[in-house]
């Protein structure tokens, strides 16, 4: 592998761990954070949550789990082009969505809700801010310290947004909100990765499903484009080889782009060291007619699946499962399982967000029924 960037986050510039550990034997500081999370239970959870289909809809769907590899996937390759490092965005990549609730992006609004009615205090849920209190809070696995203990540019690049309040609360890591510093460029990194990920898997699961159908992709430009050359190369080509052939130049074309025009950035700025990036503007960056393919792309998806009736009715329910456990356990906290209970002494409303972000799609619909389908006593 070539050496690493001058200005790539290293041991030599890493601002370390919360609790000082030996120096691990045979691999580096960040392959050991990216192994801590591979062990965790909150990773392994991530299969059975849902990205936008309900787990248990079709076995060939993505779920949050092979979402998180597809994203390190394309972390990696964009990382080594740029000689950044590549331990770290995989890292950053499989811990990115631990903190996701059940049902995906319906679950996470219908907890944010609960919490925001019931208990202003507590600022809401937030899926960022859950996978860092995951991997430092949450997880039970060694004997020293509560959580992962993970070098603080993985959880830099875990917590991607976050409320001025909230970084207040959060000291040194959430310093970067107040002041307006960037994270390194191998967040930079992930953060665009997960856009390039679940772009491209949600048109191939649109399709898949029957919600979104080709003539209605061939308005995108983007796809039009790809779709013609692919054609063109392999007459007479249709049915899923079309569309993974086309899906895969889309992806490949924007991870090409993203590397050049980061590259060009870099340049201009000729950062030194890891500090001329967290003063710099965002260095990570598609070209601009590039990002406008992106944006659309976005809306399409937008108005055309993610809105779809059928998407709307699974996510109504999920809703539906997610408020009402959340009233259930509010209001008798004695029907949560023992170490939530435990919990809910000091602070109700965390444990019992908590217990629900934790579950999985199938876990979910199970607790609602064991809590209220009357005919099951
Ligand atoms: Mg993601």
């Amino acid at each position: 592998m070539a050496e690493l960037a001058p200005y790539a986050v290293a041991e030599h510039n890493s601002r370390g761990r919360l609790h000082v550990e030996a120096p691990p034997h045979e691999r580096s500081e960040f392959q050991r954070d990216r192994d801590r999370i591979v062990h965790c239970t909150a990773f392994r959870r991530l299969e059975y949550k849902t990205q936008v289909f309900v787990n248990h809809e079709g076995d060939l769907f993505r779920t949050r789990l092979t979402h998180s590899i597809e994203v390190a996937q394309i972390a990696r390759s964009i990382a080594r082009a740029l000689r950044l490092n590549e331990d770290l965005v995989e890292a950053i990549s499989l811990a990115h969505d631990l903190g996701h609730t059940p049902f995906g992006h319906a679950g996470q609004d219908a907890l944010n809700d609960c919490m925001r009615e019931l208990a202003p205090a507590s600022g809401g849920f937030e899926h960022n801010l859950q996978s860092l209190r995951t991997v430092d809070l949450l997880e039970e696995r060694y004997g020293a310290f509560d959580g992962l203990n993970l070098c603080f540019e993985t959880r830099e690049g875990i917590l991607k947004h976050c409320s001025p309040e909230r970084a207040r609360e959060l000291g040194e890591l959430g310093r970067r909100f107040l002041e307006q510093r960037r994270p390194s460029l191998e967040a930079q990194i992930c953060d665009l990765a997960d856009a390039i990920a679940y772009n491209h898997h949600d048109v191939d699961d649109g399709l898949r499903s029957g919600l979104i159908v080709l003539e209605q992709l061939d308005a995108l430009a983007a796809f039009a484009r790809h779709r013609q050359d692919v054609a063109s190369e392999f007459p007479g080509i249709s049915g899923r080889r079309m569309i993974h052939e086309t899906l895969r130049r889309m992806i490949n074309a924007l991870v090409v782009d993203l590397i050049g025009e980061t590259r060009r950035n870099i340049a201009a700025v000729a950062p030194q060291v890891l500090e001329d990036i967290h003063v710099a503007a965002p260095l990570v960056a598609f070209s601009e007619s590039m990002r406008a393919e992106q944006r659309e792309l976005k809306l399409f998806l937008n108005e055309y699946l993610y809105r779809h009736f059928q998407v709307l009715r699974m996510t109504n329910k999920a809703r539906r499962i997610v408020s009402e456990l959340f009233a259930a356990f509010i209001n008798d906290p004695r029907l949560l399982p023992p170490q939530y209970r435990k919990m809910a002494q000091d602070d109700n409303v965390r444990a019992v967000a908590d217990y629900i972000a934790g579950m999985t799609d199938r876990y979910a619909i199970r607790e609602h029924r064991r809590l209220f389908a009357v005919g099951e006593i």
